[in-house]
């Protein structure tokens, strides 16, 4: 095994610029993340709030560093211009390795792709941190398919190890490596799944939510689930989790999910989900969801 990992590792292209598109809960971890360990990156948004949210939160954890004795100031100040904030694709003929991390929307994100494959030079790799959209469906708005997989990371970015890899069936082989690679460079584990919706977690973790959704449904209490939960052992119960995942996303996640394992995600109708996805209750990022947020 550890042969063949070397043998795929030689394949790997420097990344010494990368680039994540959405300067959301996910796109300002993820440059956080890729400052810190030393690899510059560009954080594309369409909207100046979002990259003032991204960066006030990349400058919030860098401080936590500085105050735990992790990191001098100067360290800091270099891993925070590392973060390079833009609304235009201005500076993506540079870059290596761009991370989709828009919402979880199969269309908008075929056209943000579409349109930075065009800005990007030939050999640029790009990959998405959708949560359970195809990596082979949104491949189909790309010219150079071989160059995209998946790049799935968890929520929080900085303290959640585990990266997904997820291999298109025509991902090269210089794709995966490079993208198994970049991973291992944020200091994060990655493992190389197949495409399916959900991939490996969220295949997991869905049906649970959806469990979570039945019993609201039957009139439980959502904050005793929680209880029970955390009790059990978990470090959250599912609606606090869906909280911070934010409801919007799951909502999206959850019908590509209900899409594709019926038989799993049971056909529930609306529930407290999509109640709270109406209400504009889209958990965290909008102070409210299952909980209020001060
Ligand atoms: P979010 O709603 O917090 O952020 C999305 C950002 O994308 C927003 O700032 C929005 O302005 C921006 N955006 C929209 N269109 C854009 C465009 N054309 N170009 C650039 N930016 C654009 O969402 P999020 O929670 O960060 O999720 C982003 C992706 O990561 C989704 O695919 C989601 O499924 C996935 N993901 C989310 C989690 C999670 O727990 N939230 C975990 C893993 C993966």
């Amino acid at each position: 095994l550890k042969r063949k990992a070397r043998g795929h590792e030689r394949q790997a292209r420097p990344v010494r610029l990368a680039a994540v598109l959405g300067s959301g809960i996910m796109g300002g971890g993820i440059a956080y993340q890729s400052a810190l360990k030393g690899t510059p990156i560009l954080l594309k948004d369409i909207r100046e709030e979002a990259i003032q949210l991204g960066l006030g939160e990349a400058s919030k954890l860098l401080a936590q560093r500085v105050d735990k004795g992790r990191m001098t100031p100067l360290q800091m100040a270099g891993a925070l211009n590392g973060i390079r904030p833009t609304l235009s694709y201005g500076d993506f003929a540079q870059v290596d390795l761009v991370i989709e991390a828009v919402v979880e929307n199969p269309t908008v994100k075929q056209a943000v792709l579409a349109e930075v494959e065009g800005r990007v030079g030939a050999d640029a790799i790009l990959t998405t941190n959708t949560s359970t959209i195809s990596v082979d469906l949104l491949a189909q708005a790309l010219q150079r398919p071989e160059n995209f997989c998946g790049m799935h990371f968890f929520n929080p970015v900085h303290r959640m190890p585990l990266v997904e890899v997820i291999r298109g069936s025509r991902s090269s082989a210089a794709t995966i490596a490079t993208t198994v690679a970049y991973a291992r460079a944020m200091g994060k584990t990655p493992i190389v799944v197949n495409d399916c919706p959900g991939f490996l977690v969220n295949r997991v973790l869905f049906p649970y939510f959806a469990g979570f959704a039945r019993l609201v449904a039957c009139g439980v209490d959502f904050q005793r689930i929680d209880r029970v939960m955390e009790r059990f052992g978990w470090p959250m119960g599912p609606a606090y989790l869906l909280d911070v995942v934010g409801i919007d996303t799951a909502h999206h996640a959850r019908a590509v999910m209900a899409a594709g394992y019926p038989e799993r995600m049971g056909a529930d109708g609306r529930g407290a989900i999509d109640v709270l996805f109406e209400a504009g209750r889209l958990g965290q990022k909008s102070g409210r969801g299952f909980y209020r947020y001060e």
